[in-house]
């Protein structure tokens, strides 16, 4: 297994989105904004198995756990819904309860991937955590969701696509050593929409036109003018709000955006292989996650691909002639 150990976590609101709201004249909201940003560099991703409940020793069948944190910042905090057990009535815990089942399902169902790891490891996930906390997160071994501040963000569980986005992260760290930084960021970036979107439109049986191709569309109150935090159709159309400011996304390579913010622009980058992977979906026709979805999960778990992905590199850096395990880069590969 690759770790993450030490490495920051992946949060699903960019840094620059609340940068903005910390810049707000409104005392409560640029606090909140703050103590979110704050937590989110202090924060390092976990690794290993070691401390996790026994996963699913039957292959289609995952085992969930949901803990509530309380409002407090300890993890995972106490178990308040396990694995058939009936709804608790929260609907923040019973949300991320479905969404662990439905984000199993599309990984089981499409590419008999059993689990995360594919060795049936158990879903772990934890709601109200800290106060107000305006994010969600993978930190390598569990989900993490905030209850949002009410004013600009619902609750983190309301977005089936945010789930499954942050879990694709899991994945992803199983899979390819996609660093978290500059292109191979925002590929990695990419593949968590990806997979998140195509888990929404296998739970609503939506085909490539029916579906919305949205990220985060439930997430924004109503004060917010925006339909979703991205668009895999049209990156850069999301939002457009006095507040947040414009979705930054590109969604060509001639609009790539070379920053040092965002960890090379990971959220932003990923604009164009999401864009890429909307044509391919639509060019194919039909249910995404029958057509398109394969030939990126094909690609996700090729072996191959791991070397390939250290061989790209900041744009502006010399590039890399071999990765560190021997892999030659080709000149195409910057
Ligand atoms: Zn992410």
């Amino acid at each position: 297994m690759k770790t993450d150990q030490h490495l920051p976590i992946r949060p699903f609101l960019p840094p620059y989105l609340l940068e903005r709201i910390a810049g707000s004249s409104d005392a409560r909201r640029r606090d909140r904004a703050y103590r979110t940003l704050h937590d989110d560099q202090g924060l390092r991703a976990r690794a290993g198995t070691a401390e996790l409940p026994e996963g699913s020793s039957r292959r289609g069948e995952p085992v969930r756990h949901v803990h509530s944190a309380g409002h407090a910042r300890e993890l995972p905090g106490e178990r308040v819904r396990s694995e058939g057990q009936p709804a608790s009535g929260d609907p923040a815990v019973d949300e991320a309860y479905e969404g662990l089942g439905a984000t199993y399902r599309l990984y089981w169902d499409v590419f008999q991937r059993h689990s995360l790891d594919d060795r049936g490891m158990a879903l772990l996930a934890t709601v109200h955590y800290g106060q107000e906390y305006e994010n969600a997160f993978w930190d390598g071994r569990q989900m993490v969701f905030g209850d949002g501040d009410g004013e600009l963000f619902k609750r983190f569980t309301i977005s089936l696509d945010i789930i499954a986005h942050e879990l694709t992260h899991g994945v992803i760290q199983h899979e390819a050593a996609l660093v978290y930084a500059d292109q191979a960021g925002a590929l990695n970036e990419s593949l968590a929409d990806v997979f998140g979107s195509l888990v929404k439109q296998y739970r609503r049986g939506q085909d490539v036109e029916s579906a919305d191709w949205l990220i985060g569309a439930d997430l924004f109150t109503e004060r917010v003018e925006g339909r979703a935090l991205r668009s895999m159709a049209a990156p850069g159309t999301a939002y457009d709000d006095p507040l947040l400011g414009r979705d930054p996304q590109p969604g060509h390579m001639r609009d790539f955006v070379d920053t040092r913010d965002d960890n090379g622009g990971v959220h932003i980058n990923s604009g164009i292989p999401n864009r890429a992977f909307h044509l391919a979906a639509m060019a194919l026709g039909g249910n995404a996650w029958e057509a398109a979805g394969p030939v990126w999960y094909d690609t996700l778990v090729d072996e191959r691909q791991a070397s390939r992905t250290a061989c790209t590199t900041w744009p502006s850096a010399p590039k890399r002639r071999s990765t560190p395990d021997g892999h030659q880069c080709a000149a195409a590969e910057s």
